[in-house]
């Protein structure tokens, strides 16, 4: 890292910002406690540790890693949207309204901090690479999706299990992509878990590995690609999501982030709540809220 850089590097309560070899970043998602689940102080501070990685001309590669036992439980379902104070963040988009009432603060809050932060991460310049071990839930997908490269552990274990919460899928609709049209459907339809190594049997994931040597192999990845021209990688980058977007991508994420907040409305309509209050996420959720106050 730069000198210049180093001086620009806030603290940050939920994100570690490493430098474990010459012209590779290392972020960690720190909250093991909660298996790193995501609230919006961690999706600003993560957005901060990028742009901290993007603006340093020294650093080539990203590392994208998960501190604890499990890479990420998803986003956090004790955090009320409606009580969030967005003041110490500066927006990153341009909708904003986040506090609105209705609909319209929650489409725009996801519209920023869910698709808006994976997708702006699936663009960043630089070559990224996720280091996933245990699980990695729903939101989880969309912190490791959005990475060009995935390196998981063979522990490593995956589900979005938004359909049964009541949503047509979490924010970031990279389903079809990473697991095939079939898959995404069987997978997406049941809530189910996959492993790691049908993750990478379908594709998407990179390389298994035993889990005591995940940082390790992991880093090794990054040093290789880091030997290689910076502007070259952006440039292979771009051009290889380019074919991605140009066979309509984005127009597909767009279209499935309305029916998304859809679910949200209906639910909320239906039940006064986001989510379904019969699936298991919101009974786990009401559980944890219920043993806090005890
Ligand atoms: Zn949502």
């Amino acid at each position: 890292m730069t000198d210049n850089a180093t001086e620009q590097a806030p603290t940050f309560e939920t994100i570690l910002y490493e430098n474990p070899a010459p012209h590779v970043a290392r972020i960690v998602l720190n909250r093991p406690a909660m298996m790193n689940a995501q609230d919006t102080r961690l999706l600003y501070e993560l957005n901060s540790a990028f742009n901290i990685a993007a603006r340093d001309d020294e650093i080539k590669v990203v590392i994208l890693a998960g501190a604890g036992k499990h890479f990420s439980a998803g986003h956090d379902l004790h955090e009320d949207p409606r009580k969030v104070d967005y003041s110490p963040y500066e927006p990153v988009g341009t909708w904003c309204g986040f506090g609105c009432e209705g609909a319209e603060g929650h489409f725009q809050r996801e519209k920023e901090i869910y698709l808006g932060f994976s997708e702006r991460w699936r663009n960043f310049a630089k070559p990224t690479i996720a280091e996933v071990q245990g699980a990695c839930i729903a939101g989880g997908l969309m912190l490791v999706w959005p990475c060009d490269l995935i390196v998981c552990s063979d522990d490593a274990r995956f589900m979005d299990n938004t359909v049964d919460m009541g949503l047509a899928g979490a924010e970031f609709f990279n389903h079809p992509y990473e697991l095939g049209i079939r898959k995404a459907k069987e997978l997406l339809f049941t809530s189910g878990w996959w492993d790691a190594q049908e993750a990478h049997r379908l594709g998407m994931v990179n390389h298994v590995v035993p889990r005591a040597e995940l940082p390790e192999f992991t880093l090794t990845l990054a040093k290789r690609i880091a030997k290689m021209p910076l502007f070259a990688l952006k440039c292979t980058k771009e051009a290889i999501n380019n074919a991605q977007d140009a066979a309509g991508r984005s127009t597909v994420m767009n279209a499935q982030f309305a029916l998304h907040n859809l679910g949200h409305s209906h639910n909320m309509m239906k039940y006064g709540m986001m989510i379904d209050p019969n699936s298991e996420a919101a009974a786990k959720s009401k559980a944890a809220a219920y043993n806090e106050k005890k």
